[in-house]
């Protein structure tokens, strides 16, 4: 087995990715600043970029799986580096190689379901729309309007099924048309690029490609702000381009258009947080928060870390599927921001994140504390507006 890349190749791959990163980094640290890892364990981008730049990368360093691709670190770049193309093209040579270290060693059995069944979660490509059997969710056709993307978590995840399901709800009481491909969908990908699977994100994304134009798709209305960010910004590498919908904004249309009437009351202190792919890699910051403004007797609060310092989940950049040990997990953190900030529900509106922080809701501090994706605080005090078309 390959311990070291050979020079030339990380080279040439980092310039390739990350643009002229040798020339850049001045190797100032503010990356590693800001790094939410440095909150809980030392990890130093600055170190792994300086080691790219030299070929001195070992690829059975566990470090180069760390990166949760927040987005915290560019901003703080005087400099301009690329910090996350320049990690995932690290995680490119080690799928090569076909070395994935430590955590990333779950990598393998994650991929090869992917590639046979089209999902990260051991679930069988024929259980894909399981979770609408029982609801009124339509195929979609030539005559619906907007495709609603599911994508796996929502499809196979017991706990996020009820998201799917609150979506599905909220859809109808507004009268939207809408279907969804079942079977046919495949996982968009985004993780699976993000942890160097280069060939296979593409082949989910050509695949998933050719499912929207057959079925005549112009629309998309996604829940994980993982897949708005890659059909959104990524699958147009591919000459298409789709008009992609993330269900906060679209939630909060929906209600001012007076298709979807708040009519139920929710007397809970609330923290929204803000997801990594929905805050700073794309800018929505105030519609998830507008959404949950209009509730009656909720209440709002903001957290330490909100808006462009949110703090990340821990779940992005592949990191979902891979182990991080107790003491190390940024939910546990944010959890101590929720009781800080004196709210019994953390709303936000990305699967990963529900994932991470009911997981940290195990914990004996944080009993009683709930976590809800946006959507299903919504269903619960929501009826049919009259506007509903
Ligand atoms: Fe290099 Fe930019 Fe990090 Fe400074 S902030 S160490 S210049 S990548």
């Amino acid at each position: 087995m390959e311990t070291v890349a050979p020079f030339k190749e990380i080279v040439d791959e980092v310039k390739r990715a990350g643009g002229d990163a040798y020339r850049l980094c001045y190797q100032c640290g503010l990356c590693d600043v800001v790094c939410p890892w440095n909150r809980v364990r030392d990890f130093s981008m600055r170190r792994l970029i300086r080691q790219a730049n030299f070929g001195l990368i070992e690829i059975e360093d566990d470090e180069m799986w760390r990166c949760t691709t927040c987005g915290t670190c560019p901003p703080a770049c005087p400099r301009g580096v690329d910090q996350i193309a320049l990690g995932v093209s690290l995680r490119r040579i080690a799928s090569e190689y076909d070395v994935f270290a430590g955590a990333a060693s779950s990598l393998t059995s994650v991929r090869a379901n992917i590639v046979q069944d089209g999902n990260p979660l051991q679930g069988e490509r024929s259980e894909r729309a399981d979770w609408a059997r029982e609801l009124s969710v339509e195929p979609f056709t030539e005559e619906t309007e907007i495709l609603f993307f599911t994508c796996c978590y929502l499809c196979y995840d017991p706990r996020l099924k009820k998201v799917a399901a609150a979506t599905a709800d909220l859809l109808d009481k507004a009268g939207v048309s809408y279907g969804i491909l079942g079977e046919a969908e495949s996982c968009c990908g985004e993780s699976v690029r993000k942890t160097g699977g280069e060939d296979i994100f593409k082949t989910l994304a050509r695949e998933n490609i050719k499912h929207f134009i057959d079925a005549g798709v112009k629309r998309i209305l996604v829940s994980s702000p993982h897949c708005y960010h890659t059909i959104k910004t990524e699958y147009p590498e591919f000459m298409v381009h789709f008009d992609v919908l993330h269900v906060a904004p679209f939630l909060l249309e929906l209600v001012q258009q007076g298709r979807l009437e708040i009519s139920g009351e929710y007397a809970q202190t609330v923290a929204y947080h803000d997801p990594c792919y929905l805050g700073r890699h794309n800018d929505i910051y105030e519609q998830p928060r507008q959404v949950l403004a209009q509730v009656p007797g909720l209440s709002l609060v903001e957290m330490t870390d909100t808006r462009e310092q949110s703090l990340c989940c821990g779940g992005g950049g592949g990191r979902i599927w891979m182990d991080t040990h107790k003491g190390e997990r940024f939910a546990d953190l944010r959890m101590e921001q929720v009781r800080a900030a004196g709210a019994q529900v953390l709303a936000t509106a990305c699967p990963y994140c529900i994932t991470n922080f009911e997981e940290a809701c195990l914990s004996p501090e944080n009993e009683g504390l709930v976590v809800k994706d946006i959507a299903e605080i919504l269903q619960e005090v929501s009826t049919e507006g009259q506007h509903a078309q």
